[in-house]
């Protein structure tokens, strides 16, 4: 039997504001253990909290940008459950009136292209705090620096059908995200954190099968990997007649595959109840107009003016504004520059390889953008070739060294005297005679031996443009 797979997404994701939800302690990561905490972040008795109005407005630019709808009053519940890491016994949520729903974003896959995915709800709530486990001394040490920091989750409807899908979803939020500045979209220190739900139904079939939920994913592969190890487990498991129970399970990454956590809570096992110490929130036209008037260019809307503003094909477009970095670091090489499409290829293809290869991101980058536009700009009039860019380049990786001087430096100047060219391809003929036999027999394919020999004499110097001619005059005359 064929199976369907079924895949909803929950992300949490930590809002960048400078103090927590409902108290004024700092949200700086890093700090020693605890350092960051109040009364009211410890569940001390007596206390009240006090909403982050920051936070509300950042919840806000995210419903606007996933377009939801936001509620005119949404509330406040509480989430009860008993954990150490959790001082008051519960988290304040947000469960019946969350504060945005029925959003959407497009993503995009090879296999079926462009795809719209249903956003179910955006959530505000706090965050818990850290326990380390230290088993040499038999014990767990609890960190609350965390616990109350803003965090709202986006739950997504149950639209995708393949890891792929769910990898494009994640990015294409992760890079909106960012894009409003709301979150700083750290999966390593958890301010961007995903679980996925994950069930198999017959082709065909409208209602959909048990899910499990996975936890423990904290980056984009892991997502990919881990959900379909899912499928193939649960494909398994009904294969052999079996029905799949409905749990959370942890990613595995060391072993990749998952593994059974506990069963899966219901609501009501968290005995939801409106928080009697907050009150109904309540966002104005107004405050959603203010928020509105000040939205950046998104990610898509900003692919399109690259495609029209610089005449870029949509692929190009597509990966210099997957990352708001990325695409000011083009933005800002541009300015000085005319050749948009070379331009691109140089960042999509040496830039962004640099960069994977270092594990860095475009912030880290050794090569600024000022620099890069200068070569970039050396290519554009001709002073220097494309080889001796590319070891340009990665002397400029090597050092952060702007490109004039290396080119100085290293004599690296395009050649493109004509006598000095001539006189270097009658040499060339001279020394290959079979070749040059062979070429006027025909064997016209050896005119790229030829240029390589020009290059490899000049160390890449030689302006293709002016030996182009050159060798084809003298190769062809026969003399
Ligand atoms: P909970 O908070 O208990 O995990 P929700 O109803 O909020 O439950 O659902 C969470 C996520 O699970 C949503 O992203 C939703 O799309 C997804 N989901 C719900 N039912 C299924 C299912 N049968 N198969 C796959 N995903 C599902
Ligand atoms: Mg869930
Ligand atoms: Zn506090």
């Amino acid at each position: 039997m064929q199976f369907e797979p079924v895949i909803g997404l929950e992300v949490h994701a930590q809002l960048k504001t400078k103090t927590k939800i409902f108290c004024a302690c700092p949200t700086t990561f890093g700090n020693a253990p605890n350092a960051n905490t109040c009364p009211v972040c410890t569940g001390m008795p007596g206390v009240l909290p006090v909403l982050n109005k920051k936070a509300v407005t950042f919840a806000i630019k995210a419903a606007l940008a996933t377009n939801c709808t936001i509620a005119q009053e949404s509330r406040f519940d509480r989430k009860n459950y008993f954990y150490p890491d959790l001082p008051k016994g519960y988290q304040i949520s947000q469960y019946a009136a969350p504060i945005a729903e029925h959003g959407h974003l497009d993503i995009e896959t090879e296999q079926v292209g462009v795809k719209t995915i249903g956003i179910t709800r955006i959530h505000m709530e706090e965050d818990a705090g850290k326990l380390i486990h230290d088993p040499m001394r038999g014990k767990s040490l609890v960190d609350l620096n965390r616990t109350g920091i803003p965090l709202i989750e986006i739950v997504s409807d149950p639209d995708m059908r393949t890891p792929a899908e769910a990898g494009a979803y994640l990015r294409k939020l992760h890079a909106i995200l960012k894009y409003i500045d709301v979150c700083d979209g750290n999966m390593e220190q958890g301010s961007f954190r995903c679980d996925a739900n994950i069930s198999l139904r017959p082709a065909g079939q409208t209602q959909f099968g048990i899910r499990t939920e996975l936890k423990n994913l904290n980056s984009f592969r892991h997502v990919e990997k881990a959900i379909q190890y899912e499928i193939d487990r649960q494909t398994y498991v009904l294969t052999q007649g079996d029905t799949v129970i409905q749990e959370t399970r942890l990613w595995d990454p060391e072993k990749n595959r998952t593994v059974s956590m506990r069963g899966k809570e219901e609501a009501h096992d968290y005995r939801y109840f409106p928080d009697p110490d907050l009150v109904p929130l309540i966002v104005d036209a107004d405050w959603i107009a203010r928020v509105s008037d000040h939205m950046p260019e998104l990610p898509d809307q900003k692919k399109d003016r690259f495609i029209s503003q610089y005449q870029l094909s949509e692929y190009d477009a597509r990966m210099l504004t997957a990352d708001i970095h990325l695409a000011d670091f083009f933005d800002q090489a541009m300015t000085r520059l005319s050749n948009a499409k070379q331009t691109a290829n140089w960042v999509i293809t040496t830039l962004l390889g640099l960069l994977n290869a270092q594990g860095i991101d475009i912030t880290r980058s050794p090569v600024s953008a000022d620099n890069f536009a200068s070569l970039m700009g050396l290519l554009e009039s001709d002073t220097i070739t494309a080889t001796v860019a590319k070891i340009v380049f990665e002397e400029m990786a090597k050092t952060g060294n702007d490109p004039q001087t290396i080119v100085r430096q290293k004599g690296l100047e395009q050649v493109s005297d004509r006598g000095e060219l001539t006189a270097l391809v009658d040499e060339i003929l001279a020394q290959n005679p079979d070749e040059v036999a062979a070429y006027r027999n025909g064997k016209t394919k050896l005119f790229g031996f030829f240029m390589g020999q020009v290059m490899k004499q000049t160390r890449g110097k030689a302006d293709p443009k002016t030996v182009t001619p050159i060798l084809k005059s003298k190769l062809q005359s026969g003399s």
